[in-house]
C-alpha cells in the first residue's frame, strides 16, 4: 500500500491577514488592483529570482490568495497530492511585525481554520495548529482553548516576527504542549521578508536566560530570535516537548554548507544552521527535536541529493519531517508538485515512508 503522506508545513492565510504596510505606499495599494497586479507579478517575480524580497513575497501572497478564502487556498495545495494526503496548516500572526493594520485578527483567522477543518470533507485532511506570538493578549488562555475545544492540533511559532522562542510569556504553554503531548512548529531559517520591523523594544532587548540586556541591532536580535541555539534553553527545561525547527536551518545554509569549507570540530558563531540542528537531532539528551524539510528542498533541485545522504544517519531519518511551506516558496524555480514527486522519486519508497507517514505520526503523537 502507498503511504497516507502528511504535509506537515502548509500556509493558507491570505492577504487579509497580511498587514496594511507590507509595502511602502503606494505598491501595496496598486497591487490590488487586478490588470496592474497581474502586469506588476510578471515583473516582480522576472527581477527576484531566488532573493526572497518583500515585494516577491507580497506579490506571491496576492497571486496566491487575493480575494480567496483559505478554504481556496487550500483547495490549491490538496490538489497537488494524492487523495487522502493530509496537511498540517500554519496560520501566521502578523499583527505585532510593525507593517501596520491586518484586515482580519488572528481570532478571525483562527475561526476560519476551525470552521474549515470541521467540513465533513476535510474533517481528515486538515490538521489546524495555532499560532501564537508572546505578545498576544492572554497567549495561554486562547491557545489553551484552540487545542482543547476547536480542534487545533499544535502550537506555531514565528521568533524573526519580534520575540524570544524563550520569552517568559510562552513558558506556561510549553509545559502545557509537554504534559499533553501538543506538538510545536517553529520558523528556523534566517530572518527574510515576514520579520519584525519596528524599533527593539526593552522586552526583546532582554536575555530571556539571564535577564540581562542584550546589546545589538535589530537584524542581529531577529537573527539570535530565530537561531537554533535559541532552542537550547527550551529543549532542556522541556525535555518531553516535541519541537519541530522547520526549514531544516534553510536554504541560505543549505548554500553554505556545501560551498564553503568549515571545520566541524571548532565552535563558531559562522556555522551553517544545517550542521547545528544535525548535530542536535544526534544529541540523545534531545529525542524529541524533529525538523522539516519545507521550503528548503523546495527551492533548489541538487538539495534533496544532500538531504538523501543526511538522512543515512539512523538518528536523523527518524526525526525528519515531509512538508513544502506551500504557497511562500516563491520564485523558486520548482513547483509543489512536481518537487514533492522528485524527493518521493530520489529518496524511493520507503525513506519517503519514513519522513511523510511514520515520522509525522510520531510527532504528531499518533504513533
Ligand atoms: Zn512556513
Amino acid at each position: 500500500m502507498p503511504p497516507r503522506i502528511t504535509n506537515c508545513h502548509v500556509h493558507t492565510f491570505t492577504h487579509d491577514h497580511v498587514p496594511d504596510r507590507f509595502l511602502p505606499f503606494p505598491l501595496g495599494s496598486l497591487l490590488r488592483f487586478g490588470p496592474l497586479r497581474r502586469g506588476l507579478l510578471a515583473v516582480v517575480q522576472h527581477f527576484d529570482r531566488g532573493r526572497r524580497s518583500r515585494l516577491a513575497r507580497y506579490a506571491k501572497i496576492l497571486q496566491v490568495s487575493f480575494g480567496l478564502s483559505q478554504e481556496d487556498v487550500f483547495k490549491k495545495v490538496r490538489n497537488f497530492y494524492p487523495r487522502g494526503t493530509r496537511f498540517v496548516v500554519l496560520p501566521m500572526d502578523m499583527e505585532h511585525m510593525g507593517a501596520g493594520r491586518v484586515t482580519k485578527l488572528i481570532g478571525e483567522q483562527h475561526a476560519e481554520l476551525k470552521e474549515l477543518r470541521e467540513r465533513d470533507e476535510y474533517r481528515e485532511l486538515v490538521i489546524p495548529f495555532a499560532a501564537v506570538d508572546a505578545r498576544q493578549e492572554n497567549v495561554v488562555e486562547k491557545t489553551k482553548h484552540l487545542l482543547e475545544n476547536d480542534g487545533f492540533r499544535g502550537i506555531k511559532l514565528y521568533p524573526p516576527i519580534g520575540y524570544h522562542p524563550y520569552d517568559p510569556a510562552l513558558r506556561p504553554l510549553y509545559s502545557y504542549a509537554a504534559e499533553r503531548g501538543v506538538p510545536v512548529m517553529t520558523h528556523c531559517s534566517r530572518p527574510a521578508g515576514v520579520q519584525y520591523r519596528g524599533k527593539p523594544t526593552k522586552r526583546m532587548l532582554t536575555d530571556p536566560v539571564t535577564g540581562k540586556p542584550l546589546r545589538m541591532g535589530r537584524k542581529e536580535l531577529l537573527t539570535l530570535f530565530t537561531d537554533p541555539d535559541s532552542y537550547v534553553p527550551i529543549l532542556e527545561a522541556y525535555p518531553t516537548l516535541r519541537i519541530c525547527l522547520a526549514h531544516f536551518g534553510g536554504a541560505g545554509d543549505w548554500k553554505t554548507y556545501l560551498e564553503r569549507p568549515w571545520d566541524p570540530i571548532s565552535d563558531t558563531g559562522a556555522k551553517s544552521w544545517l550542521a547545528k540542528i544535525m548535530d542536535m537531532l544526534r544529541l540523545d539528551a534531545y529525542e524529541n527535536l524533529y525538523t522539516d524539510i519545507s521550503y528548503t528542498v523546495f527551492a533548489d533541485e541538487e538539495y534533496v541529493h544532500l538531504l538523501k545522504v543526511l538522512l543515512s544517519d539512523g538518528r536523523v531519518r527518524r526525526r525528519v519531517l515531509f512538508g513544502s511551506d506551500f504557497y511562500v516558496v516563491e520564485s523558486a524555480g520548482l513547483e509543489e508538485k512536481r518537487i514533492s514527486l522528485r524527493v518521493r522519486s530520489v529518496l524511493g519508497e520507503d525513506l519517503f515512508r519514513t519522513i511523510a507517514h511514520d515520522n509525522p505520526k510520531d510527532y504528531l503523537g499518533e504513533a
